[in-house]
Parts: C-alpha cells; structure tokens; sequence
C-alpha cells in the first residue's frame, strides 16, 4: 500500500503523523520524505546512511555550428527556458523542466541534452525503516523532478510505503500524491485549518484518491472541521489531542510512540482504520 500523508498548510503535524506511523507498522516499511525543500523526517529517525546519489535534469547545449536560428525550439517551450530572437537561441537553465522537447524539434539537431544538477537523494536504515529523502538544491525552484526521483526508489511490492508530502496544493504535493493508494490529510480544528482541509479536499478529489482526515491538536480552536467532514462525509480516522507532552517530545527529536507509549495504539488503529477506509471506498 502507498500512503501518502499531505495536509493543505505546514506546520500541521503531517511529518508526525509520517514517523509516528512508519515506527508503528510493525512490519517492514518504506518512509519517502517528499518534502525536498525541507526534509525533516530524518530529524526523528538517526540511523545508518546508506547511499546518497546526484539527481540531474537533462537541459538543452546549442551548438552554434548547426544552429540556423530557425526558433522552433522557443516556439516550442512553454516554459521559455529557451528563446530565439533571430540568432542562435538563448537557454536559460533555471526555468527548463527538463522535457527534452526542444531537442526532438529542433530540425538541425543543433541541440543536445546535458545534465544541470537539483539535488540529492539520501537514503538510511533506521529499525526496519528505509528512509529516503530528497534534498533540493539551494537555487533550484523545481521540486517535481527530484520528488520523482525519490519516488523511483520505492518498491511497494507487498510493502508499506508512507510518502511524506510537502505541504500545500502545488505541483510538487500533486508530484507526490500521484500513484498513491490512500492520503491522510492531516489539519487542525481551527478556522485556517478548515480552510487549507477545503482546498486539500478539492485537490485529492480532483486526483480521485480515497482518503480520510487525521485531526491533530483536538481541543484548541472549535468544531467546523468536523462539522465539515460530516457533511461531505470525510472520514475522521485519528484526533490526536494538544498534549504538551507531544510537543516535547516533538522538540526533543523523539517518536511520539517511543517517548509516550500510550499513543501507539492510536497510531496502530490509524492504520486500521485506514484498510478499514480503503475497503469502504474501494
Ligand atoms: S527541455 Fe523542455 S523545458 Fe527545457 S528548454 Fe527544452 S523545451 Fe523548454
Ligand atoms: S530549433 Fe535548432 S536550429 Fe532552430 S533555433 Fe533552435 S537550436 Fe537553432
């Protein structure tokens, strides 16, 4: 199963809810940190590094020999990160996704492809959790490719994958949440909770995932994020209550599961209750 955890602002407790429910599987698992701007679910799972591997892009190099100026290629980007003005076209590497598109049109093979470098994928092996994380490089703007290079390393064969994803509903959580079999949006009852919770909402249906609400810090703010849910009828699969004991741990570095035992069943009936979801939607 590919479970992707996602919540429609940061600060939520979605990368909590990731560690906390990887550590409590029970079984082997897969932990892909997605949030490559900021990856943080190593901060609570030190282990042993594994591997670290350069992720590039393939950007267009124009050879001025065999360029004839003819501009098909800028015609072609949508992106404008290649642009003809009459001579031999400019690239601009920081805009270019990388489609390989300008090379396929250019009709004097003027163009090839080299490798401009995003940013790195780090893997560890933390207690039966293979970690793997993404981590952009400083400068690059674009998340989608690196998100996909992490999520190439994953092997959901018979296994558990959690994919912690960046917050928001941009391109880069969309990257994520593609090929997942359930996402856990994780909100808060407050009135900016249920306003992110509603564009989250729009967001996974529009993708046509089934999903289910964890509601983290129960007890500050009021009850239109479960009234909300009722009405559209959201499953609410765990309320995690405002325990100040959460949140030292949390600052402590710790597993909410290792540091207060009491929760782990809570995170083992999330599990549950997401099958359980999953068998109902389905
Ligand atoms: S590879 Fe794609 S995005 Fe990059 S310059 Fe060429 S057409 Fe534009
Ligand atoms: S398509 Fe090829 S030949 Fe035409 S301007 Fe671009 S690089 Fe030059």
């Amino acid at each position: 199963m590919i479970l992707a955890v996602a919540s429609g602002k940061g600060g939520t407790g979605k990368t909590t809810v990731s560690v906390n429910l990887a550590r409590s599987t029970g079984s082997a698992v897969q932990l892909l940190d997605c949030d490559v701007e900021e990856p943080n679910a190593h901060l609570f799972l030190c282990g042993l590094k594994t591997g670290s591997e350069i992720v590039t892009i393939p950007i267009p190099e124009v050879d001025e020999s065999l360029c004839d100026a003819c501009g098909e290629c800028g015609r072609f980007c949508r992106y404008h990160a290649i642009v003809s003005f009459g001579a031999s076209p400019l690239v601009f590497p920081e805009m270019c996704h990388g489609c390989g598109g300008c090379t396929l049109v250019c009709p004097r093979g003027a163009i090839r492809e080299i490798g401009r470098r995003v940013g790195v994928v780090e893997t560890q092996e933390v207690d039966g959790i293979t970690l793997i994380q993404g981590r952009i490089d400083i400068g690059v703007a674009m998340a989608p490719p690196l998100i996909r290079a992490v999520k190439s390393r994953m092997n959901s064969k018979g296994a558990t994958v959690i994919l912690d994803a960046p917050p928001g509903t941009s391109c880069p959580v969309i990257a994520t949440l593609r090929g997942s079999d359930y996402v856990l949006l994780v909100t808060e009852p407050t009135p900016f909770g249920l306003h992110d919770l509603r564009l989250a909402v729009d967001m996974v249906r529009e993708l046509t995932i089934p999903f289910g609400v964890v509601v983290n810090r129960m007890g500050v703010g009021d009850d239109r994020v479960h009234q909300f849910c009722r009405e559209q009828e959201i499953p609410i699969l765990l309320e995690i209550p405002d325990d100040r004991r959460i949140a030292e741990a949390y600052s402590r570095g710790e597993l909410v599961v290792d540091a207060l035992p009491e929760y782990r069943s809570h995170f083992a009936t999330l599990l549950w209750n997401i099958r359980d979801s999953r068998r109902s939607q389905s």
